[in-house]
């Protein structure tokens, strides 16, 4: 007769550790990260912050603002949670060296472009008046930053709003930026700095962002009340569906909820 000890000795070790107890406990650390991540602030917020109200996808937008409950369980959180500590450490780097240097860097500063959309901006450069937003990235998302790609349409939106929400705190805005600080490498090398210069039509490019979210809450409305979330426009997009809440492929074949994005 096999005893519990040999019965676990002689299951196989899988790829996430040494020994069958390692394989186990593996997952349970797994577990905790995967159940606090799901769980973040920044997962559960209700309102439609200025990195959310700029994707190209009507579908997302509505889906969110009607709060349809999310499909997609694919994405593994992990990406997220680096990308949330090192934006934490970047913080505290930037006030550390206002202390060392000076007063030049607002890091973290919670802005209001629109009343029903206020956000937390990454960083504020008081001597260059760039409005920074740092992203952490994978080498596939940092190759469509650098040339002669160009960053994703809700970057850009993002960025807009955040300076017009540091205007609106009365400091000047010469430009806003993207840096993306290489998620996968071991060293620093790769930071890349994607920058726009302000411009006079920001405001009106702006003003129809506010207006295209304003039609969307509309369309959220009707969905609240039983409009299918699949007849509202969708955009699918490489950049867009995989991160979607909404995602789920199998809904092309299986008639289940979820939008089966850039898979039909
Ligand atoms: S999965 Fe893609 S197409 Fe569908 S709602 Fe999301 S972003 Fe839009």
């Amino acid at each position: 007769m096999t005893t519990p000890t040999e019965f676990m000795a002689a299951a196989p070790t899988g790829l996430n550790g040494n020994t069958p107890w390692a394989a186990r406990y593996a997952s349970e650390l797994r577990q905790v990260v995967n159940e606090h991540a799901r769980g973040s602030a920044r997962n559960l917020q209700v309102h439609l912050g200025p990195s959310e109200i700029g994707s190209p996808c009507d579908r997302q937008v509505v889906g969110k603002l009607a709060g349809i409950p999310v499909t997609n369980h694919v994405v593994d959180p992990w990406a997220s949670v680096v990308g949330t500590a090192v934006h934490a450490w970047l913080a505290d780097a930037f006030a550390a060296d206002n202390k060392r240097h000076g007063l030049r860097w607002v890091p973290e500063q919670r802005v209001v472009p629109h009343p029903d959309h206020p956000g937390t901006a990454d960083l504020y450069d008081a001597v260059e008046q760039a409005v920074v937003d740092h992203k952490c990235l994978g080498e596939s998302s940092m190759a469509k930053i650098r040339p002669p790609g160009d960053p994703p349409q809700r970057y850009v939106i993002q960025l807009l709003l955040y300076g017009k929400g540091y205007r609106l705190l009365g400091l000047p805005v010469a430009r806003v930026a993207i840096a993306a600080y290489p998620r996968t490498s071991h060293t620093l090398d790769g930071l890349y700095v994607w920058e726009r210069a302000a411009r006079d039509d920001d405001d009106a490019l702006i003003e129809e962002i506010f207006e295209l979210t304003r039609q969307r809450k509309l369309l959220a409305n009707e969905v609240r009340n039983g409009r299918p979330l699949l007849t509202v426009p969708a955009t699918p997009s490489d950049d867009e569906c995989f991160f979607c809440p909404f995602y789920r492929p199998q809904s092309a074949h299986d008639n289940g909820p979820g939008c089966p994005g850039n898979r039909r």
